[in-house]
């Protein structure tokens, strides 16, 4: 556990895929702390959390879980036993918690909606084998308290971070934000298109940023990577680079119709494992959709699935 900036401790935890670590965030507040994000449910996350809380002076109080992907949520349930505090989560995120990690169908939703958007059916196969590898270290609390923008958790105002994930949401307080996976440098947070998700995930991100930017907060606080001295400036460039990809999103596109899996290709290259190309199918497809509501590309869909061409 480490002391970083008014009094607020920060816990690094594993991550067995890049970027190889997950911080969760101990906030001092009033009456105890504040947990944000719990790190994923690895077979001894909780072992792993009762040694990082005997260092904390005072009871834990509750714990925020800011998004629902298995880095964030993963151990939530072990936190709970540890502490009997109770989990705040976002109301449309643990929504999307419990349609992901707590529904049998999951896997065949995505099986064909990447059909759909034009991959292959022994790629689709690699592709969601994947995606449930995480199933098991997910243990999110049932039943959380929910959260909505506006609200203010001991003294920290909660503020809408859509786009990495819809319902994600961050801190803000005293100059200092909690980011979660709205700013990460030098990464760029993934902003994909998933199904049953919201339409348009890479225009929520870019007013998402906009509205991040204007916080004009001394210091952010990621959920990967170090602490980001002016934040405002680093969402902007944010924004900046997703304007390049939009860019090379529509010079990939001509008359000939190309599915998002099609596109994929110039995009991110052609040499990904499965799960990465999972992630850059999806985040092509979140730029395309952005591209056909700005004018720049057209939708067409059949019953062979989706794909787009060019707008003019
Ligand atoms: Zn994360």
């Amino acid at each position: 556990m480490d002391e970083i900036d008014g009094g607020i401790r920060r816990v690094t935890l594993p991550l067995p895929t890049r970027p190889g670590h997950v911080h969760a965030y101990a906030l001092p507040g009033s009456d105890g702390w504040t947990i944000v994000d719990t790190g994923l449910g690895l077979p001894d996350a909780k072992e792993r959390w009762a040694r990082e809380l005997e260092e904390l002076p005072g009871p834990v109080r509750r714990i925020v879980v800011t998004h629902f992907h298995p880095d964030h949520v993963g151990a939530a349930a072990d936190l709970v036993e540890l502490t009997d505090a109770p989990v705040a989560q976002g109301r449309l995120d643990y929504d999307q918690c419990r349609l992901v990690w707590g529904g049998e169908d999951w896997a065949d939703v995505l099986v064909d909606w990447f059909a759909s958007n034009g991959v292959p059916a022994d790629v689709v196969r690699e592709l969601i084998g994947q995606g449930s590898v995480y199933r098991p270290f997910v243990r999110y609390q049932p039943d959380p308290e929910r959260l909505d923008p506006g609200d203010v958790v001991d003294g920290w105002r909660v503020v809408a971070a859509p786009g990495h994930a819809d319902g994600q949401l961050m801190l803000h307080g005293d100059g200092v934000l909690v980011a979660a996976d709205h700013i990460l440098d030098p990464i760029s947070p993934t902003v994909g298109l998933w199904p049953r998700s919201r339409p348009d995930p890479l225009g929520d991100y870019l007013g998402a940023l906009e509205a991040a930017a204007a916080l004009e907060a001394r210091i952010a606080l990621p959920g990967h990577g170090e602490p980001i001295l002016e934040p405002s400036r680093r969402a902007r460039a944010l924004i900046a680079h997703h304007a390049e990809r939009l860019d090379a999103t529509a010079a990939a596109l001509g008359p000939e119709p190309l599915s998002g899996y099609d596109v994929s290709f110039p995009l991110f290259g052609d040499d990904l494992k499965p799960a990465a190309r999972r992630f850059a199918v999806a985040e092509t497809l979140s730029h395309l959709e952005r591209l056909v509501l700005e004018g720049g590309a057209r939708r067409i869909e059949d019953d062979r699935g989706v794909a787009y061409t060019s707008g003019a």
